[in-house]
């Protein structure tokens, strides 16, 4: 039996089979266990920021791994430190870190943060995603995902993402925080007028409630930026939570509090036994380092016009959305799994987020041959995807 075969008896059905079994990677390829290749144009979700086997990221992991592995929250090491300091520098601000091994632990950490204000009302934005633990899901708005856990923890209100007077009517003297993503990832990509975030910190001061900011799939060089706006001195949030690309596919996840916020938990508000462990602070600070020496911000912007304008030459991609190297497409049709299956079977991944939307976050090493070997193939999955339409 296959490994795919054999992941039904073993594994929970959380998220249905498996489209491949994977066996191998490099750059932005991978390969299956039948040997076939893929162009790998998700980057296992935002995560891959240098591909598969990057130099810098697997020496930086083995030499930690050899030196010093894990140490508990009883003890410190200097790449905890260091990532720390990296991640105040890259924002600009104050502040203080709390490093954990994931996006939901970051958003629990973040959440935790909000009611040591003494207050509990949240505001969070329709479509959007902040996880899967308790405190992240009662924020994150798709019924799907809340309604089989019923009842979650604390009172939100969501509100439509984009929309300043929304925002405006339901922030209150009790509101302890708002929390938005600057691009709304799982979604498909929404990006929100001009000025939004900017509006969101004026309505949260003039409350007394927090910004946060949800840069888990956005930060770490994924828009062309080290974030698509925690850095912005009109937004200026309070809270940053990062994770996905931090590490490049090592598990971390990190809690950014700024200024006052840095200093709402005390001593025995929070812990984790894992998070801060030095290989995965070892990891992002190689991931940090690579972006820098490579300058792969200036080469995801360039790359993301480049897949944005190829792609979008085809009538039959009404919108184009995103920075950098997170892109939504929006297709005329709801033909974005016929053109996921389509994809696959020509030897590229890429996902399909909602019936009419395909996202792409590769790798930001996606070399131009890469590129150019998608917007080649391009209208011809375009083609199969709407060939069975009205089938
Ligand atoms: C992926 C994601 C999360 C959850 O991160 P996990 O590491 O899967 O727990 C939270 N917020 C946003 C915006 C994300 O994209």
């Amino acid at each position: 039996m296959s490994v795919k075969e054999r992941y039904a008896s073993a594994l929970m059905n959380t998220f249905g089979p498996p489209k491949l079994a994977l066996v191998r990677g490099e750059g932005a390829h991978v390969w299956d266990e039948d040997g076939r290749e893929y162009v790998d144009l998700l980057g296992g979700i935002a995560v891959n920021a240098l591909g598969h086997g990057h130099p810098a990221l697997v020496d930086a992991v083995t030499t930690q791994l050899r030196t010093l592995g894990h140490i508990s929250n009883f003890f410190t090491s200097g790449p905890q430190v260091e990532l720390a300091e990296k991640l105040l520098a890259l924002v600009g601000a104050e502040g203080r870190v709390f490093v954990t091994n994931s996006g939901t632990e970051a958003n629990e950490a973040a959440l935790k943060v909000t009611r040591r204000t003494g207050r509990t009302h949240l505001v969070a934005a329709l479509e959007g995603f902040h996880g899967r633990t308790m405190g992240a899901l009662a924020l994150t708005a798709k019924a799907a995902y809340r309604e089989p856990f019923e009842p979650l923890p604390g009172e939100v209100t969501f509100v439509p993402y984009g929309d300043e007077q929304a925002l405006a009517d339901v922030v209150t003297d009790r509101t302890a925080a708002v929390v938005l993503e600057p691009l709304q990832g799982e979604a498909g990509v929404n990006v929100p007028p001009p000025g939004y975030l900017a509006a969101a910190r004026r309505i949260t001061l003039q409350h007394g409630a927090l910004l946060w900011l949800d840069e888990i799939q956005t930060g770490m060089g994924r828009t062309g930026h080290w974030f698509a706006a925690a850095a912005d001195p009109a937004v200026a949030p309070d809270l940053v939570t990062v994770a996905k690309g931090l590490a490049g596919g090592f598990p971390i996840g990190a809690c950014i509090a700024l200024d006052e916020a840095a200093h709402l938990l005390e001593p025995g508000n929070h812990g984790t036994t894992f998070g801060g462990n030095p290989v995965a602070c070892a990891a992002a600070l190689a991931v940090i380092g690579a972006i820098e020496d490579e300058n792969l911000l200036e080469r995801t912007l360039v790359l993301g016009q480049k897949l944005r304008d190829g792609l979008a030459a085809d009538p039959r991609v009404t919108e184009v959305r995103g920075e950098g190297l997170l892109i939504g497409l929006t297709l005329s049709s709801p033909r974005s799994a016929d053109l996921a299956s389509a994809a696959l079977e020509a030897g590229f991944i890429v996902n399909n987020p909602t019936p009419d939307r395909i996202r792409l976050a590769p790798p930001l090493v996606l070399t131009d041959a890469d590129a150019e070997a998608f917007l080649a193939a391009w209208p011809g999955l375009l083609d199969t995807a709407y060939s069975e339409e009205g089938a």
